[in-house]
C-alpha cells in the first residue's frame, strides 16, 4: 500500500509511476501554472494533462516553476499527456505528440495515452497506436497507454500491438466501480488509473460517505480517494485550490476496513460523469 504521495508502483515495462497525481482538466491555461506549481509544492509528483485541455503551455510553465521552487530535477516528476484521437493518421499522431512536447517545453513525456477509443474500431486508433509504439521505441515517451478503453477496444488493440499498453485511464469512483474491467486489466498487467475520482463533487453528501467521514475524522473527498487507493487503482484528482490539493493528499494515515470498503463498493449503479466509451464519438 502506498504510504506517501511520492510512492510509486511499477508498470509492466518496469517504469515507476506515482500512485497519486494531479490533473488539470478544466483549468484555464493562465491559471494552470499556479495550480501545477502548488501541486508540486504540496508533494505531488505526477501531473496529468491532455492536448484537448488546451493548457499544456500553462502546465509546462507550472512544471518549471514547481521544479525551481522545490529544487527537484525533471526526472523527479511524471508527466502524462494524451492525443485527442479524432481518427488520426500515423503522421497526424506524431505531429500531435511533437506539438504537445513543444507546448509543455519538455524533452520527453513519461506517459502518452490515446484519449478515447472512438466507435469505429481499428479506424479510430490503430494508426495512432503504431505512432505511439514508434515514439516509445525512439525514447521520446517512457511508457504508452490508453484511456477510456473498454475490454472490446483492448481486444482489438492486442491483435496488432507490438508494445502492450501499460495503463488504462478510466472513470472510476464508488458509483462506477468497473469490477469486470479491472479484473481484465489485472489479467493483462495493465494498471488502472482513476479519473474524476470525486465525481466532480456529485457524490458529496451521500449518507454513507458522510458517516464514514465523521467516523474517521476525514473529509468525504479523502474517504473516496482512500477507497480508490485501497482498490490498488492509481488516481488523479484535480483542484484549483492549493488547500484542497493538500487536503486531498492526506489519505495515507487511516484505513477503511472490509465492511467500510464494501459499503462504498455498493454505493449504487453505473453512474457516469463522462460519456460511455463504447458510444462516445469525439463529440461528432
Ligand atoms: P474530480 O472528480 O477530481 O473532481 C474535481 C472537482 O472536485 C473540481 O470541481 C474541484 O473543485 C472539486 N474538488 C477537488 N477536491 C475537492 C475537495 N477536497 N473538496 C471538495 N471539492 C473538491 O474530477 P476531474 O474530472 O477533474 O478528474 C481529475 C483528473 O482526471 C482531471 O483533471 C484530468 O487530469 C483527468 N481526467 C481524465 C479524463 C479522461 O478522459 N482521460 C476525463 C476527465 C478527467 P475546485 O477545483 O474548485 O477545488
Amino acid at each position: 500500500m502506498l504510504q506517501t504521495l511520492k510512492d510509486t508502483v511499477t508498470l509492466a515495462n518496469q517504469v515507476e509511476i506515482p500512485g497519486v497525481g494531479i490533473g488539470v482538466f478544466q483549468v484555464d491555461d493562465l491559471q494552470t501554472p499556479a495550480v501545477v506549481r502548488a501541486g508540486i509544492e504540496a508533494g505531488y509528483r505526477l501531473i496529468d494533462t491532455a492536448q484537448i485541455y488546451q493548457n499544456e503551455h500553462g502546465t509546462g510553465l507550472g512544471i518549471k516553476a514547481g521544479l525551481a521552487a522545490t529544487g527537484l530535477a525533471r526526472q523527479a516528476l511524471f508527466v502524462t499527456s494524451k492525443v485527442w484521437n479524432t481518427y488520426l493518421t500515423y503522421d497526424e499522431t506524431i505531429a500531435a505528440f511533437e506539438k504537445s512536447l513543444a507546448q509543455l517545453d519538455l524533452a520527453y513525456l513519461d506517459l502518452y495515452l490515446i484519449h478515447w477509443p472512438g466507435t469505429q474500431g481499428d479506424a479510430a486508433f490503430k494508426a495512432s497506436w503504431q505512432a505511439l509504439e514508434d515514439l516509445y521505441d525512439q525514447g521520446k515517451i517512457r511508457a504508452i497507454g490508453v484511456s477510456n478503453f473498454a475490454q472490446i477496444h483492448l481486444e482489438k488493440l492486442f491483435e496488432y500491438a507490438r508494445v502492450k499498453p501499460v495503463l488504462n485511464q478510466i472513470e472510476f469512483h464508488p458509483q462506477l466501480n468497473q469490477t469486470t474491467l479491472l479484473a481484465y486489466l489485472a489479467q493483462h498487467d495493465i494498471k488502472a488509473q482513476a479519473w474524476s475520482p470525486l465525481m466532480q463533487g456529485r457524490l458529496f453528501g451521500h449518507p454513507v460517505l458522510v458517516k464514514l467521514a465523521a467516523k474517521h475524522h476525514k473529509s468525504e473527498a479523502q474517504i473516496i480517494l482512500r477507497w480508490i487507493m485501497q482498490h490498488d487503482v492509481l488516481l488523479i484528482t484535480k483542484s484549483v485550490s492549493a488547500q484542497r490539493l493538500s487536503d486531498n493528499a492526506a489519505i495515507f494515515d487511516f484505513i477503511l476496513d472490509e465492511t467500510e470498503m464494501a459499503a462504498l463498493d455498493t454505493l449504487g449503479g453505473e453512474v457516469r460523469v463522462g460519456p460511455n466509451p463504447v458510444s462516445f464519438n469525439f463529440g461528432r
